[in-house]
Formats: structure tokens, C-alpha cells, sequence
């Protein structure tokens, strides 16, 4: 059993798909995290994110692992867990620049493939391009989808004190510029694969999608 979980940030993709997986006994794997984590490496050794040939040098002398935890996946680079390190504002956007060179999907694409179809009883993949290209076989798809307002006010809830980090605005004004970086991208940008299903969830409860997704997950096992 494959499952696709397709959308742009603070769509709710992270929830729903670990949601699923634990309720149906699935892996799950969230592989934006592997984009973040060769940024990681990126910002570390001083690669240029927008140098194609460098960064694709990079991915040659990199491995990366996702493992399942407790609160979503731990992301192993190079046998070191650096999850921790990976969801500052600096690594969000530098993922969304070494996500647009062809040679590092590719890459990418080949290492989420073989982690997916190795998982015994199944797997919950989440991202940016699991329907339309990594798994596009995948027996249910989906693309969630929101208001850029409302997926910033979330991205700015799960902050948690807003004194902590940065204002709602300027969360907003990120998603944005990501969202049009991964949906304009020549290289399998952000969209919807034509069979699946779209749900906006701009003014869903999160149970409410989780429950829509497991009928769509009860119907494709029978
Ligand atoms: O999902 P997350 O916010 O962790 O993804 C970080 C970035 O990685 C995205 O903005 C996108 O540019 C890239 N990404 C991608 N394809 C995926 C997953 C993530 O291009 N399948």
C-alpha cells in the first residue's frame, strides 16, 4: 500500500500523514525532510544552493536516512541525527533553493523510492511531487491545499510563543515565496497529479481531513 500526501507548506500534510500511518500501520515518510537536510549540509560547507554542479557534487558525498520517532521522522546525514537542526527559517529556505535542480531530484527521487518500497506493510509519503512523480503508481493521492492566510497562521501556531520566532506576517510572506519557488520550479514543480483527490482545507478541522483520507485508505484495501 502506497499512500501520497501531496501539498504546499502548512497544508496539514504532516499531520494527516502520521496520523494515517498510525492508524493504519503504515511507514511514514516526510521527505521534505531529506531536502533539508542536504540544505543543512549545503549552508555547512559553504556549497552556493543555486550552483547545480556543486550541489549535485554534494549529493555524491551524501547519504541520508529518515527513520520513524516518536514525533515524526529522525533524519540521519551521514549516520549523525541532525533533526533538530533542520526547521530553522535559514534551512526552510535554503531547501527550497537546492529542491529546484533536476540532477538533486533525481537523486532524491531514487533514495525515496527504495526507502518507500522497502517499508513491509506500506507507506505514508509526504511531499511535494509523491503522486506526480515518486510514486506515481501510489494506490491513493491526495493534495492538500489552503489559503496562503490560514496556512500562515498555522505555521505560526506550531511556533508556539510568538516571542519566540518570527511574526505571523513574516511567516506568511515566506510560505508565499516558497510556495512560488516550488510551483514555478521547471523541475517537477508543486501540483496536483490529475487522479488525485484535492482537498482544500482552508476551513477543515484536521480531523476532519484525517477522517476523509482513511475512508479514501479503507476503500483502496478492499
Ligand atoms: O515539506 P517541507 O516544508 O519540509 O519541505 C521543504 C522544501 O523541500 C519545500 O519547500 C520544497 O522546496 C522541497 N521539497 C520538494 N519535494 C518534496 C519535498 C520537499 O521539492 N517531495
Amino acid at each position: 500500500m502506497i499512500v501520497a500526501i501531496d501539498g504546499p507548506a502548512g497544508s496539514g500534510k504532516s499531520t494527516v500523514a502520521a496520523a494515517l500511518a498510525k492508524q493504519f500501520g503504515l511507514l511514514n515518510l516526510e521527505t521534505g525532510a531529506m531536502y533539508r537536510a542536504l540544505a543543512w549540509k549545503a549552508l555547512q560547507h559553504g556549497t552556493t544552493l543555486d550552483d547545480a554542479t556543486a550541489m549535485t557534487a554534494l549529493t555524491g558525498e551524501t547519504i541520508i536516512h529518515l527513520e520513524p520517532g516518536s514525533a515524526g521522522n529522525r533524519v540521519l546525514l551521514d549516520g549523525t541525527d541532525v533533526t533538530d537542526l533542520l526547521r530553522t527559517p535559514e534551512v526552510t529556505a535554503a531547501a527550497s533553493h537546492v529542491s529546484v535542480h533536476p540532477a538533486v531530484r533525481t537523486w532524491m527521487v531514487a533514495e525515496q523510492r527504495s526507502m518507500g518500497l522497502r517499508a513491509p506493510s506500506g507507506v505514508v509519503m509526504e511531499g511535494r511531487d509523491i503522486g506526480t512523480v515518486v510514486f506515481p503508481q501510489a494506490k491513493v493521492k491526495v493534495f492538500l491545499d489552503a489559503s496562503v492566510e490560514a496556512r500562515g497562521d498555522r505555521r505560526f501556531q506550531q511556533q508556539g510563543s510568538p516571542s519566540a520566532g518570527e511574526s505571523k506576517e513574516q511567516i506568511t510572506r515566506e510560505i508565499a515565496e516558497r510556495d512560488a519557488r516550488d510551483r514555478t520550479r521547471e523541475a517537477s514543480p508543486l501540483k496536483p497529479s490529475p487522479d488525485a483527490m484535492v482537498i482544500d482545507t482552508t476551513e477543515l478541522s484536521l480531523d476532519a481531513v484525517i477522517a476523509r483520507v482513511a475512508a479514501l485508505l479503507e476503500a483502496a484495501r478492499k
